[in-house]
């Protein structure tokens, strides 16, 4: 038991690794099709989870989307101010930029989750063209890039913990297309780049992005689903959140991704990320959820919601004592 406890505990470290957001071994896997690291070989190289049935990210089909009140979130953090003692670091890690939430308390709850999460780190996905780099696509459709907030669940004691629980991680995943003016919210982050264009460079930024003035401004239209990381390892530990508008970037913006360098200062060549992104994974008999507060109350086993029953019985009650 102890010696299986111990395998298990292992297998964790590499997704523990990840989401630290400061130790990623580069060289372990890679985006690129067809690559012996690749996505498309991720279940033989990471057998533990990235074969497994529950894998991110999916195709959404809107049809078959389950409509479901699912509840508004509740955010702290996330407004038009940033947090008391908000702090953020940016990073090429080698597959991504990411922005490590270093101080101040982002906390995400209700909106059906089980308990409160925190947000820890936010990173991107993109592509060399616009007509691929995000993660999720709706109804076969690929936007430009994807952003993920990721969230763990405060009722485990650390992030290591949660990476091991069924509902250990949300996501709030925002897809991103492109519009003709800058989004001034992004100006912390981009400011930054000239301080992480080669892998390993990492660098505060100046003022913390205002997460209220990125955000579009319905955000009680998302889908939700069970999945995993889309990076390896792959656990299948995630609540997933996609919101159904993008974040809207410019074109100038969204060069900017493309302008990285995956290699570190000083390799013979440097090399451009290209294509940051999972190729979509089957479904495999998941039900897709869409948040809509018309709609019976998530988890209801009828469509009669206990208010609706109750004005049934005074209808019916109302109905004999007129008589
Ligand atoms: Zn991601």
């Amino acid at each position: 038991m102890e010696m299986k406890m111990y395998s298990y505990i292992a297998l964790l470290v590499p997704a523990v690794l990840l989401f630290s957001s400061l130790q990623v071994d580069g060289a372990e896997w890679s985006y690129v099709i067809g690559e012996e690291n690749g996505p498309d070989n991720w279940g033989t190289v990471f057998p533990d989870y990235c074969s497994k049935s529950k894998q991110s990210p999916i195709n959404i089909v809107s049809e078959s989307a389950e409509h479901r009140n699912i509840g508004d979130f509740t955010l702290v953090g996330f407004g038009s101010t940033a947090p008391t003692d908000a702090r953020m670091k940016a990073e090429n890690n080698g597959h991504t930029v990411e922005v490590e939430l270093a101080g101040g308390d982002y906390l995400v709850s209700e909106g059906g989750l089980s308990a409160a999460y925190k947000a820890v780190q936010f990173h991107f996905h993109w592509g060399n063209v616009n007509t691929v780099g995000s993660e999720h696509t709706v109804d076969g459709k690929q936007y430009p890039a994807e952003v993920h907030i990721v969230c763990y669940n405060t009722e485990e004691q650390s992030l290591t913990d949660a990476a091991g629980e069924e509902d250990g991680l949300t996501v709030l995943g925002f897809l991103i297309d492109i519009q003709d003016e800058d989004n001034p919210a992004f100006e912390p982050l981009f400011d930054a780049f000239s301080g992480i264009q080669f892998h390993g460079d990492h660098v505060d930024l100046a003022t913390p992005l205002i997460f209220g003035d990125m955000f579009p401004s319905d955000l009680s239209s998302f889908y939700r689903y069970s999945g995993s990381l889309t990076t390896p390892t792959c656990n299948e530990v995630v609540v997933w959140n996609v919101f159904t508008n993008p974040i809207l970037i410019s074109q100038a913006q969204m060069d900017m991704f493309r302008s990285l360098n995956q290699n570190g200062l000083g390799d013979a060549v440097n090399e451009t990320y290209v294509d940051t992104f999972r190729p979509v994974q089957p479904l495999n008999g998941r039900t897709v959820y869409l948040n809509d507060l018309d709609a019976p109350p998530s988890g209801s086993g009828s469509f009669i919601s206990p208010l609706t029953l109750g004005s049934v019985v005074t209808f019916v009650l109302a109905t004999v004592l007129l008589k």
